[in-house]
């Protein structure tokens, strides 16, 4: 191997992958990276090593998208262009690589992978709707008459989502319990989590038009990992009747890695029975269920396990839903799951689920625990199954509450 060549230094061997790393060469995610005082640029992650994909692939005319601080650019170019650089990155890491084109994953910062456009946040796990429904309104039925019809949803605020890593300011708002006469204003006493999926548009839809439940795959890039941090006491005054604001508004965090659809072909699972059948409209999308496992870290210890596969509304549904009324997406568009919850305790995504509205605690480095406190850590990581017994990881998203201001 000649390793004294002109030009860049070259490494003489292929990315050394740890044994078991869910990183191997089927997942190849996308992320925005910078190192040191650099400018952030996209890369791709194998092993423990970052791509920087600007030195690699920016020579081949396509607009130079991987010099840019987010994947939009690159998002926008489609799914033929999405597989084509799948393929030369497969092709790359498998022969010498510059070395200037190689960071170990500790010596860079990650940043927001996608100027997030709109955000849109489902409701789709049944377990979640129905436990949710038992605690906000005891006497009622658990699930509104809508949620087997439709992917119940609402809009988000783009704004401020942020990467993994970000501080969580505890917010402040109005909150009233039950047996209070007037509600009071204050830092929320019942801080929360919601443990979820969220879905990238690289190519958005014109104004009136539809996006067809099949044509998924032609408009969304990939999956990260979101964190819904929710003020439940401001949430539970304030969403009737037109759904939560600013118990949801504050923060929502999202992993820095963007697994692309293509890394998950070997997790797409049939959805759960639909019954009834949906109109027409949302047939269709029932085999793009995706088992994915969640897992949720509360200070560093595992609290709780949800199972994406539970899901009753798939990804695909969630977007010809969006988009049915004539609402254009756009590149960047953010789109989530809900909280995803299992039908058992240690399955559900939300700590008001897992400590029954707060009655329940769980137990936490030795400590009864409800709610989030200052200083709390809360890390969710996720793996699916790739191919040939392979594991795909989508790495984690993490936050520190911070005290209120
Ligand atoms: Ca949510």
């Amino acid at each position: 191997m000649d390793l004294v060549r002109a030009g860049p230094r070259v490494v003489s061997t292929t990315i050394r992958i740890p044994d078991g790393s869910p990183f191997g060469p089927h997942n190849l995610p996308y992320g925005v990276f910078s190192v040191a005082a650099g400018a952030p640029r996209i890369g791709v992650r194998l092993g423990d090593t970052v791509i920087d994909l600007s030195v690699l692939l920016d020579d081949d005319g396509a607009d130079r998208v991987f010099s840019a601080a987010s994947l939009n650019p690159f998002m926008a170019q489609g799914p033929a262009r999405w597989a084509e650089v799948r393929e030369r990155i497969t092709a790359l890491v498998a022969a010498d690589l510059p070395d200037e084109a190689l960071h170990p994953v500790r010596d860079v910062t990650l940043h927001l992978p996608v100027e997030v456009a709109d955000y849109v946040d489902f409701y789709a796990s049944q377990h979640h709707a129905s436990n949710l429904g038992r605690l906000f309104r005891p006497d009622a039925e658990p699930l509104l008459p809508n949620w087997k019809h439709l992917p119940v949803a609402y809009h988000g605020r783009a704004g401020t989502v942020v990467v993994s890593g970000t501080g969580i300011v505890r917010p402040s708002g109005q909150r009233k319990a039950p047996d209070e006469a007037v509600p009071t204003f204050g830092p929320s006493q019942r801080l929360d989590i919601e443990a979820e999926l969220g879905f990238l548009v690289g190519v958005g839809s014109e104004l009136g038009e539809r996006i067809d439940v099949d044509a998924f795959a032609e408009h969304v890039f990939g999956a990260v990992l979101v964190n819904d941090w929710s003020a439940r006491d401001i949430q539970a005054w304030e969403y009737v009747p037109l759904g939560p604001n600013l118990g949801k508004s504050f923060a929502t965090s999202i992993s820095p890695w963007v697994v692309p659809l293509a890394a998950l072909e070997a997790a797409r699972v049939p959805l759960p029975e639909q019954d009834p059948q949906p109109l027409d409209y949302l047939r269709g999308g029932q085999d793009r269920g995706l088992d994915v496992e969640l897992v949720v870290e509360w200070n560093g210890e595992e609290v709780t396990r949800p199972p994406y596969r539970e899901m009753y509304w798939s990804p695909a549904q969630m977007l010809a839903h969006m988009t049915v009324g004539g609402a254009s997406a756009r590149t960047g568009d953010l789109f989530a799951s809900g909280t995803v919850s299992g039908p058992e305790r240690r399955q559900r995504g939300a700590f008001i689920e897992l400590t029954w509205g707060g009655k329940e605690p769980v137990t936490v480095k030795g400590e009864e625990r409800t709610f989030l406190r200052d200083g709390d850590v809360v890390t969710i990581s996720a793996a699916a199954p790739g191919p040939g017994g392979t594991r795909i990881g989508f790495g984690e998203v993490t936050g520190t509450i911070l005290p209120a201001g």
